[in-house]
């Protein structure tokens, strides 16, 4: 029997957005999306501001009672002691975070993140109660290499080892050509790799949670190709950069009509 999954737009606005700037904008987004509630109803919106901005978004979405949930960029594997610079799953759920994202393709390149080191954050994420948004993709020369689904699926094999399916995870398919290139993945190529993670879902953690469990394409999504990738039996939401700072623009996206 077909599941219904909750459509899911997540802005990960990375370096961007001081906390001050980060209170103006979220207010400034809920506006945007109050006015179209009718619209979005169905969609579930996430923001993943600095670790800096995390308190400020917090207060501001707890004392307005917004509907938008929020979550951080990264985590370490630890959780506490002599690790410089690292923020713990614990702190992280002190602030009331429900998601994380992990292994995204800008930590994995600039700060070597392995898929092991993937792996041990996805598993201190679930320890905190936290839901990951898991983050695999393959680069321009993976693709001409390897094809389109096998790094991918190479990542989310081991980003999912010992990893509890009944407390939630989403996974985002973000090919690393599509970063910030301006250049999508078309919606059958995102479709083609976010079905075949499905199937590692199913059979590492069961069918149950593979057709619970929320595929997000990522990679230059904006209003104009939205709606041709939420078409996609596969492709339950979007993981959304550059466009994601831009309020409107990004709440064109979220009153995506399929
Ligand atoms: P982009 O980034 O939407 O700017 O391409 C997506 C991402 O890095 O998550």
């Amino acid at each position: 029997m077909a599941v219904k999954r909750t459509p899911f737009i997540a802005g990960n606005w990375k370096m961007n957005l001081d906390h001050l700037q980060s209170i103006a904008f979220v207010q400034k987004l809920a506006w945007s999306l109050a006015d179209a509630k009718h619209d979005f109803a169905d969609a579930e919106v996430a923001v993943f501001p600095p670790f800096t901005d995390l308190r400020s978004v917090q207060t501001l979405i707890a004392a307005d009672s917004l509907p938008l949930a929020y979550g951080a960029q990264d985590l370490s594997a630890h959780d506490s002691g002599a690790y410089t610079g690292e923020i713990s799953g614990a702190f992280l759920a002190q602030l009331d975070c429900t998601y994380v994202i992990i292994g995204h393709s800008e930590r994995r390149t600039l700060h070597h993140e392995t898929d092991l080191d993937v792996n041990a954050k996805v598993v201190a994420a679930q320890r905190h109660g936290l839901v990951p948004v898991i983050c695999v993709g393959e680069t321009a020369e993976d693709l001409e290499a390897h094809g389109p689904s096998a790094v991918p699926v190479r990542q989310l094999r081991t980003a999912l080892a010992g990893v509890d399916g009944s407390k939630g995870i989403v996974v985002a398919y973000e090919p690393v050509w599509a970063i910030g290139s301006g250049q999508a993945a078309t919606p059958e190529q995102a479709q083609q790799v976010c079905e075949a993670l499905r199937g590692v879902i199913a059979e590492l953690l069961g069918a149950d949670v593979a057709a619970a469990t929320r595929i997000l394409y990522g990679g230059s999504v904006k209003a104009t190709n939205i709606a041709s990738f939420l078409r996609e039996p596969d492709v339950d939401g979007a993981l959304v950069g550059g466009a994601s700072l831009d309020i409107d623009e990004f709440s064109s996206i979220v009153r995506f009509k399929k």
